[in-house]
């Protein structure tokens, strides 16, 4: 496969990867519609997968509701549902070669669950500083009365990458990155470990989603590469937010479908201004996804992009 993950050989399959830990927002709507888009205007397909892995945060009814909320909106996929917590299996058996590689190390830092199952966002990249990698056996065995959460050792390399929407982006892994955790001390694999093997599993060769996952990209490259696993193609979209650039936030119910829904009037609607406001259609207009497909091109929409996209309404 090649890095456009656009051959012959192989049609594009994008995904839609949603957390059920709220309502969608706007800014998830725009990431989806543009994953959407890219596979769509390419022939190829989406597969939907609910990214369950945080077992506390998820909830059945916004499982439910998302799939709908997708639905209303024309935003249809074409395999699917996956769920992360039917995968645990996967997860382990990826574990286990990294194991078997020897670079994997129990951590027992208790600040650990701060990277873990969430995906980390724009900005708080914490650089992990090798705490446990050296642990003697007594310290070790002083710190055993704790349950480890599990990282994975990375070296000097410098991950780069032509993002489709950002250009090129790298990371000298050490500096940058830092061991990173795979598994939390409470037994759940980590967001950048089951994103990768999922992504793989699925046939996924195009990644759309908001840039705050950008700096997450080298670490899974780096994963895909200890895995022998392919490189989707990523293009990291910019972040809708607030005023005063504030992230919306599916917990506080910013910008929610059902908000959209009774401001806007309809889904057409909805997507219209998202399209509008994300400067994908020169005037709002009410647009089913299927409706924009015939003038979306993602080079035409890069040029001049923001890394974050003001919702007008909210200010
Ligand atoms: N599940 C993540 C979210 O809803 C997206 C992860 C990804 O696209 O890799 O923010």
């Amino acid at each position: 496969m090649t890095e456009s993950g656009a051959t012959e050989a192989a049609p594009v399959v994008g995904r839609f990867a949603p957390s059920p830990t709220g309502r969608m927002h706007a800014g998830n709507i725009y990431a989806a519609l543009i994953a959407w888009l890219v596979a769509k205007s390419q022939g190829g397909r989406m597969v939907l997968r609910i990214e369950d892995l945080d077992r506390e945060r998820s909830k059945a009814a916004y499982i439910d509701q998302i799939q709908r909320d997708f639905e209303a909106l024309g935003l249809f996929w074409d395999e699917g549902p996956c769920f992360q917590h039917d995968r645990d299996e996967a997860y382990a058996e990826a574990f286990a070669r990294l194991e078997t590689q020897g670079l994997l190390y129990p951590c027992f830092c208790t600040r650990a669950d701060l990277h873990a199952a969430s995906a980390p966002h724009r900005g708080e990249k914490l650089v992990y500083a090798g705490t446990c990698r050296h642990l003697s056996e007594v310290e070790a065995r002083r710190a055993a009365g704790r349950t480890p959460g599990w990282r994975v050792a990375v070296d000097g390399r410098t991950i780069a990458f032509e993002d489709l929407v950002q250009g090129t982006y790298s990371q000298k892994l050490d500096r940058d990155c830092g061991d990173f955790l795979i598994r939390r001390s409470d037994g759940a694999f980590a967001y950048q470990l089951a994103v990768v093997v999922d992504d793989a599993a699925q046939g996924v060769n195009s990644v759309v989603r908001g840039v705050d996952l950008l700096c997450s990209t080298p670490q899974q490259r780096y994963l895909q590469d200890l895995l022998g696993l392919p490189h989707p193609a990523y293009a990291h979209v910019p972040l809708l937010v607030a005023e005063q650039n504030r992230r919306l936030s599916k917990r506080d119910r910013d910008a929610a479908l059902d908000e959209l829904l009774a401001r806007f009037g309809s889904p057409r609607a909805v997507i219209g201004h998202i399209a509008a406001v994300a400067g994908l259609v020169p005037e709002e207009a009410p647009a089913t996804p299927e409706e924009l497909l015939k003038d979306f091109s993602l080079e035409r929409f890069r040029d001049g992009l923001p890394d974050l996209v003001q919702i007008p309404w909210r200010s």
